[in-house]
C-alpha cells in the first residue's frame, strides 16, 4: 500500500478542527493590529532562496526543475517570498506597511517531534518604519498572537545583532569565523562557544568575559562592554526604550533581554527576538524575528523590514501540552425521519435549520430510530429532532437532548428558537 511521505501529516477532522481555531485566532489577533493578509505561491524560484541565505540553503530545501527547465523550489520560509512581492508590486504603497500571512513551508529537515518536512508558518512583515513603538508592538503582536490563542506558559527574550557583532569586534573575532559562533550560540552550548573562541586565538580571559556578557540580563554591563561602539550603544538605549514600552504600554509582563539570540547573521540588522514554551523540550521555539535588510538585496529601494515567523504546528503541540480546551466540533442537531413518509418533512426541517447557520445533519441510511440516535450520539450531535407522524399532526416533533436524555414535543415553527 502507499504511505504518507516522511515528515507529513494527515490532519483528522478533529486536528483539523483544532487548527482551523487556532488559525482564525490569530488571524483575528493580526487584524486588531492592523495587519492585512497576503498570500503567495507554494513554489518560487529557487534563486530567491539562495540569494537570501546562499547556495548552501539547497541541501535543506525542496528544490526542482519544471518541464521547461526553470529551476524552482517549494518555499521554506515566507519571508522572502513577501519581500520579494513587496518589491515587485507595493513599493508604492504607504508607509508603514503591514503584511501577514499563513502558509505551508517545506524543508528537508530530519522529522522529529515538533519538527516536519511539510509545516506551517504564520508571520508577518512591518515595513517603512524603524521607531522603538514599531519594533515594540510587533514584538507585543507576536506574544499576543501567541496568548491569544490559549497559550499561558511563553517566554519572549529579546537581543540586538548590532550589538552582537560589537561584543565580538570587543574580542576581535574575525568576521570569517563568527558564523561557526552562531548554532553553538544560537543552541545556548556555552562551554562549546567558550572552547571554539580559544581554538580561533581568542585569549581565555576575553573569552570568558565575552561568555558572561552573552548571558547576562544586566543592560548596564552590556552598555559598558560594547561602550566604544557607537551604534551597538545606540542600538542598546534603543533596546531598553523597547523593553520598557513592552511592560508599560503593551502589558508585557516579562520580557527578558537576551545576548545570545543569533538568527540569522547575513540579513538580521538590528533587533531580534524569540518566544518559546518550555514545556516542548528541545523543539521549543515557537516565534522567531527582528529587524533585517532583504529588500536591497531584491532590487528594491532600501528601507526598514522587521518580521517574525510563528510555527503553527508547534503552536497546536504547545497547546495541547498545556491541555487547552479546543472548542468540539458539536452538531446543533441530527435529524431522525420516524419512517420514509417523514423523509420530506425532515429534509425541510433541515434545510431551514441550515439557512439560519445551525449545524445539522439528518439520517440518509432509512436506518430507524434506534440506530440513529447511536449514530447521533458517535457524531457528537447535541440534539436529535425525531419527525414522527403523531407529533407531526399538531406540526409538531420530539426533540431529545442528546447529553441529559430529556425530551420534549416543540412545535416546528419553534426548532429555531429553540437552538438559539
Ligand atoms: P525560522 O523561519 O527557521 O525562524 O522558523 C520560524 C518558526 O517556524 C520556528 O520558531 C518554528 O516554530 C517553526 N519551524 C521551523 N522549522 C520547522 C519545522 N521543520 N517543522 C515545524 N516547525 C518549524
Amino acid at each position: 500500500m502507499f504511505q504518507i511521505p516522511r515528515g507529513t501529516r494527515d490532519f483528522t477532522s478533529e486536528e483539523m478542527q483544532k487548527r482551523r481555531y487556532v488559525e482564525n485566532s490569530m488571524r483575528s489577533t493580526f487584524q486588531t493590529f492592523g495587519y492585512r493578509e497576503i498570500q503567495t505561491p507554494i513554489f518560487e524560484n529557487l534563486e530567491l532562496f539562495t540569494a537570501k541565505s546562499g547556495e548552501g540553503i539547497i541541501d535543506e530545501i525542496y528544490s526542482f526543475n519544471d518541464k521547461g527547465g526553470r529551476n524552482l523550489a517549494l518555499r521554506p520560509e515566507l519571508t522572502a517570498p513577501t519581500i520579494r512581492m513587496y518589491v515587485e508590486k507595493l513599493q508604492m504603497e504607504p508607509k508603514p506597511l503591514k503584511l501577514f500571512y499563513f502558509g505551508n513551508c517545506f524543508r528537508y529537515d530530519r522529522p522529529q517531534k515538533g519538527r516536519y518536512r511539510e509545516f506551517t508558518q504564520a508571520g508577518c512583515e512591518i515595513i517603512g518604519v524603524d521607531s522603538p513603538e514599531a519594533y515594540a508592538e510587533l514584538i507585543a503582536m507576536g506574544y499576543k498572537v501567541l496568548e491569544n490563542s490559549g497559550l499561558k506558559k511563553i517566554e519572549l527574550n529579546i537581543g540586538n545583532l548590532s550589538v552582537l557583532s560589537a561584543m565580538f569586534d570587543v574580542i576581535k573575532l574575525p568576521k570569517d569565523k563568527r558564523k561557526y559562533m552562531v548554532p553553538l550560540i544560537d543552541k545556548s552550548q556555552f562551554e562549546d562557544v567558550l572552547l571554539a573562541l580559544q581554538d580561533f586565538g581568542i585569549k581565555p580571559k576575553d573569552a570568558s568575559e565575552f561568555l558572561e556578557i552573552l548571558e547576562t540580563t544586566d543592560l548596564k554591563k552590556i552598555k559598558e562592554y560594547v561602550k566604544a561602539d557607537k551604534t551597538a550603544k545606540d542600538e542598546l538605549s534603543k533596546l531598553e526604550n523597547i523593553i520598557d514600552l513592552l511592560k508599560t504600554s503593551f502589558d508585557i509582563k516579562n520580557p527578558k533581554l537576551k545576548m545570545s539570540i543569533v538568527r540569522g547573521l547575513d540579513y538580521y540588522t538590528g533587533v531580534v527576538f524569540e518566544i518559546e514554551a518550555p514545556e516542548l523540550g528541545a523543539e521549543k521555539q515557537l516565534c522567531g524575528g527582528g529587524a533585517y535588510d532583504l529588500i536591497g538585496l531584491f532590487g528594491g529601494r532600501n528601507t526598514p523590514t522587521a518580521g517574525f515567523a510563528i510555527g503553527f504546528d508547534r503552536t497546536i503541540l504547545a497547546l495541547e501540552t498545556e491541555k487547552y480546551k479546543f472548542p468540539s466540533l458539536d452538531l446543533d442537531a441530527y435529524v431522525i425521519p420516524y419512517d420514509e413518509k417523514m423523509l420530506d418533512k425532515s429534509l425541510e426541517i433541515t434545510k431551514n435549520l441550515r439557512k439560519k447557520g445551525k449545524t445539522v445533519d439528518l439520517d440518509l441510511m432509512r436506518r430507524g430510530i434506534g440506530k440513529s440516535l447511536k449514530y447521533a450520539r458517535s457524531i457528537n450531535a447535541k440534539n436529535a429532532i425525531i419527525v414522527a407522524p403523531k407529533e407531526l399532526e399538531n406540526d409538531s416533533v420530539t426533540i431529545k437532548d442528546m447529553i441529559t436524555g430529556k425530551q420534549e414535543i416543540v412545535k416546528i415553527k419553534n426548532i429555531f428558537q429553540k437552538f438559539k
